[in-house]
């Protein structure tokens, strides 16, 4: 009977202690002691010292970005991803069709016409940008980079809006692009042989 009562004082005793605490908690609340209603309200970023000036580096992890202007779809940065996230597919244009040059004055020979990477699936690992030619695809940001403003915030409610999707053609330019060239109008030699000249 005694080790009865004693387990139900036991059960009250320590129920109360806890709804103590939390009265004590609940009567210290005060704005910005708790956790916020994220992404509707936010934490300032604190001002502590990392070892350099704030107004001078940033200070926020980096991000893969590529410029579609310089690449000439060699698919390099695609092989050398660990979780394959660089989708790119490109065609190939018919013989003497201009389609520019990069910034390092290589001609493009191939129409890159899409070049999509995966950010919910890239580590940051920056194995994607050594073997590029063309330099097109980096890593922004980091404290060596020229000042950017804050952008830490990279999360989406759609996870499709992870992927970053870099080409720019449309369908209507990859028709144009990839036409076979007008035939050429027939020599005098064809024309007879098709009997479209005649003799007088
Ligand atoms: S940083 Fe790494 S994981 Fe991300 S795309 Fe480049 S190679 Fe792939
Ligand atoms: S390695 Fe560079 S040039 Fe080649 S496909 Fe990738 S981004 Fe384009």
């Amino acid at each position: 009977m005694a080790e009865y009562l004693h387990g139900i004082w036991a059960t009250l005793s320590t129920m109360f202690i806890g709804l103590g605490i939390t009265w004590k908690h609940m009567m210290r609340i005060r704005k910005g002691n708790v956790t916020l209603q994220y992404p509707e309200e936010k934490w300032p970023r604190p001002e502590r010292n990392i070892g350099f000036d704030f107004s001078n580096y940033n200070v926020i992890r980096s991000r893969l970005h590529q410029s579609i202007d310089d690449c000439i779809g060699c698919m390099k940065c695609a092989r050398a991803c660990p979780v394959d996230c660089i989708t790119i597919e490109i065609v190939k244009v018919p013989k003497g069709t201009d389609l520019g040059t990069t910034s390092n004055d290589t001609k493009k020979r191939l129409l890159v016409k899409r070049f999509d990477i995966d950010m919910s699936e890239c580590m940051y690992c920056n194995l994607c940008t050594y073997p590029c030619p063309e330099s097109c695809i980096f890593m922004t940001g980091g404290p060596n980079s020229e000042k950017h403003p804050l952008d830490y915030e990279f999360s989406e409610y759609n996870r499709e809006n992870l992927i970053y999707k870099y080409a720019t053609v449309t369908p209507e330019e990859i028709e144009r692009l990839t036409a076979p060239p007008p035939e050429p109008p027939p020599t005098t030699e064809k024309k007879m042989s098709e009997g479209e000249v005649s003799n007088g």
